[in-house]
């Protein structure tokens, strides 16, 4: 064997587990939904790690433009601020299950993993009636584990067609990024809260979805929720 190969082995391995991990569209560890069909003019707006104290704003802009999205929340938010979670139901938007506490899935537990999910379904349930269908893993890191905790808790995992970076990025940023990579079914993903952070400042996602909102509608696509979206005949 050429010696030279041999760096190559770990190299790849890494590479791969990260993929793994990471990768929206990789099953290594649970498998997860990244887009819609692309034979709809549909897409799907996703928030990840609310409820914050900024969330209504987004919910008034979604409510001006009468369109629909998804809050994919944690439960440690939720307990935080439930007339907020309340507040997402009851604008009609899907809720999805963020975890409870946020964590990175790597070298947790099975055990630990599912507990988190199952905290966070309960959590969300109690406050806002709703039992979610869709799961998003924190940082988007599966881990082992996770696959069996969403089999027992009936959740199927979503990740996403392309992803803001709002909480690095300024707002124009985040719209060009998205702009330039929607196209029909894209699941988009933004962040309504900064993780467990209490009073978060999200002024760049509401600016962003500000923008975004008419600009999709002028494109002429629906905004739907992610189970509107995946699954167009409930
Ligand atoms: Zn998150």
């Amino acid at each position: 064997m050429d010696a030279f190969a041999y760096p190559a082995i770990p190299v790849a391995a890494s590479a791969f587990l990260a993929w793994g991990v990471r990768g929206r569209a990789s099953n290594v560890f649970a498998s997860s939904i990244w887009r819609g069909a692309r034979d709809r003019p549909a897409v799907a707006l996703t928030f990840d790690d609310g409820p914050s104290e900024g969330t209504p704003r987004i919910l008034e802009i979604l409510a001006r433009h009468q369109v629909r999205a998804t809050f994919f929340q944690c439960g440690a938010n939720v307990e935080r601020l439930p007339a907020v979670a309340r507040a997402v139901a009851q604008g009609g938007h899907g809720i999805g299950n963020h975890s409870h506490t946020h964590p990175l899935f790597c070298l947790r537990t099975p055990t630990g993993i599912e507990e988190e999910l199952r905290r966070a379904q309960e959590t969300i349930e109690a406050r806002t009636g709703v039992r979610p269908a869709w799961f998003r893993a924190p940082f988007g890191a599966r881990w082992f584990g996770l696959s069996r905790a969403q089999k027992r808790l009936q959740l199927a995992g979503v990740m996403w067609t392309a992803i803001g970076y709002d909480w690095n990025l300024k707002a124009e940023g985040v719209v060009e990024r998205l702009a330039a990579r929607v196209s029909n079914g894209a699941i988009l993903c933004l962040h309504d809260g900064r993780q467990l952070r209490a009073k978060p400042d999200i002024g760049v996602t509401v600016a962003a979805v500000e923008r975004l909102v008419p600009m999709l509608l002028d494109r002429g696509y629906k905004l739907e929720t992610v189970s509107q979206l995946l699954c167009p005949t409930i």
